[in-house]
């Protein structure tokens, strides 16, 4: 029996040995992936009544040299484990906030941005962000910071966030409801948004007529909150949705995330 345990140890250490060497490679490419310009920026489309074209939520994708177009679950946690998500955060920034400051200068597109709980550890993050803005000349209304409830429990966050909001951009709660605690949170912090999360709009949900979806948009509405559902997959979800008096969506539905340059495409439309 000792034996087995032996052998049985044995294959564990592999196992984790070759776990090991998949993230110290990981990380390696993911140090190199801003400088080789690898990450791309997609946006998904957000729409408002009628059809009419309201912003975009940024999400990131890498072009990985040997393994095609990753998603952020296949590197968003890596990075964040190795401290790397902070210049990545960044570059996301810097890129959304150029598409502000240039193509879409002249309308009045909303561009959200996620934000990692890592970003919000640093006390230097809201001087970025603002010295960000000076740079590009941007009034900061028209950018919108999202985050998860969870996120908000960290030591520091809540103030930090409160500087951020002072400095007149929005913030969003991400996959709202989801979490823990977000009542409490919705009275402390100066939140402009709440994100709809799509569990709310299952399907089997939305045939028992969504009371969670319902009491959630109402008390967006009672705050006075910018309400957007995301995850919006079809015709039934948006019909109800727009019963209910929301105006905001993003979804596959409407539209999936896009690279940049499809995006603004629309604006010719
Ligand atoms: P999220 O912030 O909740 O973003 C929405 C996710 O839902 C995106 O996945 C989007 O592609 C997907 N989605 C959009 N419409 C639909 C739909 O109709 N149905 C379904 N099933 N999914 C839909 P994505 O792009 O894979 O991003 C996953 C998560 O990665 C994001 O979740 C966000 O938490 C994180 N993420 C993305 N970009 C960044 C970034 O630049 N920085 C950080 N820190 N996190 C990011
Ligand atoms: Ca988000
Ligand atoms: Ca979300
Ligand atoms: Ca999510």
């Amino acid at each position: 029996a000792r034996g087995e345990a032996r052998h049985r140890l044995a294959f564990y250490d592999d196992a984790l040995g070759q776990w090991q060497r998949h993230q110290s490679r990981l990380e390696r490419e993911l140090r190199d992936a801003i400088s080789r310009r690898e990450f791309r920026l997609y946006l998904q489309p957000q729409f408002a009544a009628g059809g009419r074209l309201h912003g975009a939520e940024a999400l990131l994708r890498w072009m990985h040299p040997e393994r095609g177009l990753l998603g952020p679950g296949d590197f968003i946690a890596e990075a964040e484990h190795c401290r790397l998500i902070q210049p990545i955060g960044d570059w996301v920034l810097e890129e959304t906030l150029a598409l502000l400051a240039g193509p879409l200068r002249d309308t009045d597109l909303m561009l959200a941005v996620n934000v990692s709980v890592q970003q919000l550890r640093d006390p230097d993050f809201p001087a970025r962000v603002e010295a960000l803005l000076q740079s590009h000349a941007l009034p900061p209304h028209r950018l919108v910071l999202e985050v998860v409830e969870s996120l908000l429990v960290t030591p520091g966050v809540m103030p930090r966030l409160a500087s951020l909001h002072a400095l007149g951009l929005s913030i969003a709660l991400d996959d709202f409801g989801t979490g823990y605690s977000s009542l409490r949170y919705l009275q402390e912090l100066e939140v402009d948004e709440i994100k709809l999360d799509k569990v709310f709009l299952d399907p089997l949900k939305l045939r028992q007529d969504a009371p969670l979806a319902r009491s959630i948009i109402a008390l967006a509405r009672a705050l006075g909150l910018r309400l957007v559902a995301e995850g919006v997959e079809t015709a039934d979800q948006a019909d109800f949705l727009r019963r209910q008096g929301v105006t905001l969506m993003q979804g596959y539905y409407l539209a999936r995330p896009e690279p940049k340059d499809i995006f603004l495409r629309r604006l010719d439309a």
